[in-house]
């Protein structure tokens, strides 16, 4: 190659990396815009979750969108950043976002935040519900969000592979599983009847069962703590990391009807 060619081919290269820099960046300042727009909307909706932290949120909100982005952000910092998330889905104004950019980034490898335990019901999806971006949630979904040994195993890998900070369950209203469990009738299969074992001891403390709704509505929230409980429980992984503050656990309850994530203590 002569020397020339050579020059104008590294020009070329050198061009097209400034351009590349450029509309990244570009693509990163409307991002803030957007997110301003957005954190406008989300103090009007004053009946959605409201983080505590306004300017560590947005500031986490842009670096969040950033998929490739490095910073570590600590479990509160995620839960809130997911309730921000949660308000524009509230609000039906869900963040514009390009894929194509994110995709091939992520091809490279996942660092989700957090991972999502949820019920498999249609109705339930954490990266809707949460407004978050590929690669942002490691998402196990089953009837009922029950953590069996498959569901510990695979939260195990994000765990240790993935290094997510938080792990949210979420329970959510009128769920088909619970109500199966608290009705108490007899499965027509051993794989369904599997799935009300595993939910019926979370319900044996609730007291009042006469109404059928209130019973199915708190069952949903004891579920919730029932499945933190037998995480905790039956994995060594997951409570260690618990017990070294490495991850924290939000518990949680999404509303059908609202789209609200209504945090449980
Ligand atoms: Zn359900």
């Amino acid at each position: 190659m002569s020397g020339y060619v050579s020059f104008v081919l590294n020009r070329i290269a050198i061009l097209t990396v400034l351009v590349a820099a450029m509309s990244t960046a570009s693509l990163r300042a409307s991002d803030h815009a957007e997110d301003a727009d957005h954190h406008a909307d989300h103090k009007v909706a004053t009946s959605a979750p409201v983080s505590t932290n306004e300017h560590a949120s947005s500031a986490h909100e842009a670096a969040s969108d950033n998929a490739v982005s490095d910073k570590a952000a600590g479990p509160e910092e995620v839960w809130n950043q997911l309730m921000v998330g949660n308000a524009r889905f509230v609000a039906g104004k869900p963040k514009q976002r390009e894929y194509i950019h994110t995709r091939r980034e992520l091809a490279k490898g996942q660092h989700p935040h957090t991972i999502v335990i949820t019920c498999a019901d249609s109705r339930v999806s954490p990266e809707l519900v949460f407004d978050a971006n590929l690669g942002e949630l490691f998402v196990l979904r089953t009837a009922g969000n029950i953590a069996d040994p498959i569901v510990l195993g695979s939260i195990e890998y994000a765990v240790e592979h993935c290094h997510s900070t938080a792990i949210v369950v979420l329970g959510h209203t009128k769920c088909g599983a619970v109500t199966a469990a608290a009705s108490g009738g007899k499965m027509p299969s051993p794989n369904l009847e599997a799935i009300v074992n595993k939910i019926g001891p979370a319900l044996a403390g609730i007291e009042s069962r006469d109404n059928m709704d209130e019973f199915v509505r708190k069952g949903v929230e004891t579920n919730v703590h029932w499945v933190v409980r037998d995480m905790l429980k039956n994995s060594d992984i997951i409570r260690s990391h618990f017990d070294e503050q490495k991850i924290g656990v939000f518990r949680a309850v999404y509303q059908l009807e609202t789209g609200e994530v209504v945090q449980l203590k």
